[in-house]
């Protein structure tokens, strides 16, 4: 495993791999710290290209100020073993001075699908993801680029910016990883005191308990599901909703509270973000109908 930190070098690296017709060329990008989360997306990289590049960047243009840009988690011996034990043929870890060696006056925006859930909780954050991963396809180029749809919406918009900027890279969202108990894996899960850890249980209790009401047809409409999580999620006393929220995906549209997510003929996405604390957790999940049936 090669590990780099500097953007010409990782040019050369990738050059040869391809000149060696060793597959396609797979990205991971991440921000380090790395989980099973990370590692599944790894294998699914590992599973679909000959090649496969992650890159490691806090990058700061996605925090806002007030945000953990400082204190984000890192542990880059760490990561580097991860990496290592999962096949990965390249590290790319670049400094903020080898991605931004002067203030960029260049950046990409996704209009619509960033002006709502994390978008509108966070201003300016999918401009700074948007330019990164950009920056990143410039770099690399790709031809598979693996996201977790732990960040659905992310995964949305990037799709989004891919086909409106005709890149030549083939997104793969990759699904949503989870402790045996149900949390969602998160660079940010350490931030938890043992008591907002167990708390932190009612995101994922409450969007499975809502999977399970659509499928028995207890709950149908956008309303009614969005009652129950807030319902649920309101049962933690240290929880605080930032959203929670049922849009169709990937269009990421509101749907009328009376409206039946079956009605829609979309697949709709159940999003909640929630703070414990200082911090901010986000899980989703999806119901698709297929045939009359929900899929979830
Ligand atoms: P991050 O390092 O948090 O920026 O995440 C890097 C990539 O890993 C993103 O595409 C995330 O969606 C993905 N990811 C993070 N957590 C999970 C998880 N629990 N399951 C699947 N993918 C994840």
């Amino acid at each position: 495993m090669k590990v780099i930190r500097n953007i010409k070098e990782l040019r050369a690296e990738i050059g040869q791999h391809r000149s060696m017709a060793s597959g396609p060329v797979g990205l991971v990008p991440t921000m380090g710290f790395l989980h099973e989360g990370h590692e599944s997306l790894i294998k699914r990289a590992r599973e679909m290209t000959g090649t496969v590049v992650l890159s490691i960047f806090v990058n700061p243009i996605q925090f806002g100020p007030g945000e953990d840009f400082e204190t984000y988690p890192r542990d880059e011996g760490r990561d580097l073993s991860v990496a290592e034990a999962n096949g990965v043929d390249i590290v790319f870890i670049p400094g903020v001075q080898e991605m931004y060696p002067q203030p960029t006056k260049t950046k990409v925006t996704v209009s619509e699908l960033t002006s709502l859930l994390c978008g509108a909780s966070r201003p300016g954050h999918f401009d700074g993801v948007t330019t990164v991963v950009n920056k990143l396809f410039n770099i690399v180029n790709p031809d598979y680029a693996f996201f977790g749809m732990k960040d659905a919406q992310q995964v949305a918009v990037i799709e989004q910016m891919v086909q409106d900027l005709n890149m030549d890279v083939t997104i793969v969202p990759c699904p949503i990883v989870r402790e045996t108990d149900g949390l969602a894996l998160s660079s940010r899960n350490v931030y938890l005191s043992a008591e907002e850890r167990k708390q932190a249980l009612v995101l994922s209790k409450s969007l499975k308990e809502a999977t399970r009401q659509l499928a028995q047809e207890e709950v149908a409409t956008a309303g009614e599901v969005r009652n129950l999580l807030v319902k649920i999620i309101s049962d933690a006393p240290l929880a605080r909703i930032d959203y929670a929220e049922v849009l169709t995906f990937p269009q990421l549209q509101p749907i009328e509270p009376d409206t039946r997510l079956a009605d829609t003929g979309k697949d709709c996405i159940l999003a909640l973000a929630v703070y414990f604390g200082r911090t901010r957790l986000i899980d989703n999940t999806l119901f698709q109908m297929k045939e009359g049936i929900p899929h979830v």
